[in-house]
């Protein structure tokens, strides 16, 4: 395959964060922009030279921007298989649609990972009567997704017997789950990946990673974050994931560290993940210059971290504080006055409760001297201190 060289265009299917940060990333690098999504307002359409308006799945949309982009990929995983593959007549994309629509489905993500030699957590597909009752009882107390179209923890019901699995799976709407056992986490971490064309693979460091109410809440990259043997155990498999899809891209795979020390994986994003945006401000290379250059069929060099970095993400929240009768704008200024302070706000017109609005992520000399900054950083926004429970 020849390179696709800057002053060409790129396209990305979907206009959120991620495509917004990709196509700052292409612009940086010299490349036309274009984004196809349905909201007008879009984050990532907002700055791109291009911005088609349509569904996903509209052909005459999907033509545009083929006719558009040079090449093109996607930065959500629930692009529709098939526009993917409509566009892959046209034009190179990637990911392919056959890596992403096995993410997009947990029930053939975990039959990757289980035929890769990865360990995830005992899991029964649930999408029958039948199999709710035949359910072996050492999965319970568990979770049960949906197998498609959850993020940021929707779609997912905690459930402790037969009984309320039974009515966890009605109220799902009888779709195609996974139960998954409900596991004794220590920790979660994530890796990414970004694989050429020609196999070539790097890859950034395990990042740490805290959830608060399904969503992503804190990242922390430093020495140590991890242990050692979580830390190697975690890259080889997200390696091997990645190579048994013949992966091109960048790939997030997102790892459960269990009580007794053990690893096993969560999920993975075929695309830049939330963990992975402090690589913005503290490597050389971050996750979407990785996505440009797989995309562009480029060289990679692995990425080099040159400060340890602690990320929070910025939700809707922070501009509904409880005692305040309407919304408030949170301390920019203020939060910028703190050492080492990357402010990365989206662009979104509207704040709302759980909707991601950026992310502040904080770099300096060692991890201690980061983390007091990241606390006033939330008491100045309101975010739940201590940063790490
Ligand atoms: P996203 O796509 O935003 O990462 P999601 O909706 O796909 O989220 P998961 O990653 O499956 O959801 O789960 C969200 C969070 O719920 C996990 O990060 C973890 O904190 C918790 N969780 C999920 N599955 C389990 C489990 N089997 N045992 C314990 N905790 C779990
Ligand atoms: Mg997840």
């Amino acid at each position: 395959m020849t390179a696709v060289l800057p002053g060409s265009t790129l396209g990305v299917v979907g206009g959120g964060q991620l495509g917004r940060m990709f196509v700052h990333a292409a612009q940086r690098m010299g490349y036309l922009t274009a984004v196809l999504d349905p909201d007008a307002d879009s984050p990532a359409g907002r700055v791109s030279h291009h911005h088609i308006h349509t569904d996903y799945a509209d052909v005459d949309g999907l033509a545009r921007l083929a006719g558009l982009a040079d090449a093109i990929t996607t930065e959500f995983e629930n692009v529709p298989a098939a526009s993917l593959e409509h566009l892959a007549v046209a034009r190179p994309v990637r990911p392919g649609a056959t890596a992403v629509s096995i993410a997009q489905d947990r029930v053939r993500e975990k039959s990757h990972f289980v035929g890769c030699g990865v360990d995830c957590a005992p899991y029964a597909v649930i999408e029958s009567a039948e199999q709710v009752a035949l359910v072996p009882p050492n999965l319970l107390p568990g979770i049960l997704k949906t197998a498609r179209l959850g993020y940021d923890g929707k779609g997912q019901q905690r459930v402790d017997s037969r009984e309320e699995l039974a009515a966890a799976w009605h109220r799902a709407g009888q779709v195609p789950c996974v139960l998954e056992k409900l596991l004794p986490l220590d920790f979660e971490c994530s890796v990414i990946v970004a694989r050429g064309h020609d196999g070539q693979i790097v890859h950034f460091p395990p990042q740490r990673n805290l959830h608060r109410g399904g969503i992503l809440a804190v990242t922390e990259v430093h020495a140590n974050n991890i242990p050692e043997s979580a830390a190697r155990l975690s890259i080889e498999s997200a390696v091997a994931i990645a190579e048994g899809l013949q992966y091109v891209g960048v790939l997030c795979v997102e790892f459960f560290v269990l009580a007794d020390g053990s690893l096993v994986v969560n999920e993975m994003a075929p695309r830049p993940h939330n963990s992975g945006h402090w690589t913005l401000d503290a490597c050389d290379v971050s996750q979407f210059e990785l996505q440009v250059r797989t995309l562009a069929g480029l060289p990679l060099n692995p990425p080099r971290q040159h400060s340890p970095a602690l990320m929070l993400n910025l939700l809707g929240d922070l501009w509904f504080p409880e005692d305040e009768p309407k919304a408030i704008q949170p301390r920019w200024a203020d939060v910028l006055a703190l050492p080492g302070a990357h402010l990365h706000l989206y662009g979104k017109a509207e704040a709302r409760r759980g909707r991601k609005m950026g992310h502040l992520t904080i770099t300096g000399d060692d991890i201690e001297a980061i983390r007091s900054t990241a606390d006033f950083a939330a008491a100045l926004l309101g975010l739940p201190i201590p940063l790490s429970e």
